[in-house]
């Protein structure tokens, strides 16, 4: 059941989603994003992208919030949802869910269905960078807006980290309930200090789903599934 029934924090979403897809702060990814949508491959030419910032997705009730880096340039970027049309998407979805995190295990397109439970998906950058490296600057510009999406999602305790740079982008958040303390690695789970009641918010890490990572085995189905099966455990059974 909701906890939002008069579904304030969806309207607060959906208007937070809007200003991040109006955000023209940062003039090196501004362009790149469109030139992205311009240099289209082959096989997208007849896509239209979406070419401005992702907000993020998911269920308002939300207790795992999963952290990437930034859109991928022909993936969130053409189709305008996180990890939705690429590699790394079909990865993330197939693991969710496998743990009930998510109602199918693919992710194509907007409106292909796809919904969320007890999970939503976030990034510190929302355009897609060049060589997907945001600058720090980048990074410090667009850190508020999930900041404040954070905000809207109160019942968020587990945190998932998907690569070293969302591990950190996680730890720089002031509206993470308590301090982190400890390095990225692989399946490390983090309790964050100084929470203001018992209940821990806990960060959990794995190797970003990226092509790269799993082509090369650094990231293979059963290291991502021990990771969420883990996530499944703190953050309760499937309601
Ligand atoms: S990266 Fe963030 S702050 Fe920069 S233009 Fe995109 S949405 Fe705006």
């Amino acid at each position: 059941m909701t906890t939002d029934p008069l579904g304030e924090r969806s309207l607060g979403l959906a208007e937070l989603a809007g200003r991040i897809s109006r955000c023209t702060a940062c003039p090196r990814l501004v362009e790149w994003r469109e030139e992205a949508a311009r240099a289209r491959p082959r096989s997208f030419a007849e896509d239209e992208y979406w070419a401005r910032p992702l907000p993020g997705f998911g269920d308002p009730d939300a207790r795992l919030v999963i952290v990437g880096l930034a859109p991928a340039a022909h993936g969130g970027n053409r189709t305008g949802r996180m990890f939705t049309g690429d590699r790394s998407g079909d990865f993330l979805f197939a693991g969710l869910y496998s743990h009930g995190f998510a109602n199918q295990p693919t992710s194509i397109s907007l409106g292909d269905g796809l919904e969320l439970s007890s999970a939503y998906v976030t990034a510190p950058v929302r355009c897609a960078p060049p060589a997907n490296r945001p600058l720090p600057e980048e990074r410090d510009r667009c850190m508020p807006f999930l900041e404040e999406e954070l905000r809207l999602l109160p019942l968020a305790r587990v945190y998932l980290a998907l690569g070293a740079y969302a591990f950190d982008a996680i730890g720089r958040l002031r509206g993470v309930r308590g301090r982190m303390r400890g390095r990225f690695s692989h399946g490390a789970e983090i309790k964050l200090e100084a929470s203001e009641d018992d209940e821990l918010d806990t960060v959990l890490c794995t190797y970003h789903p990226s092509q790269r990572n799993v082509f090369t085995g650094l990231l293979t189905s059963e290291m991502f599934s021990d990771v969420l099966r883990r996530a499944r455990e703190l953050v309760g059974p499937e309601s």
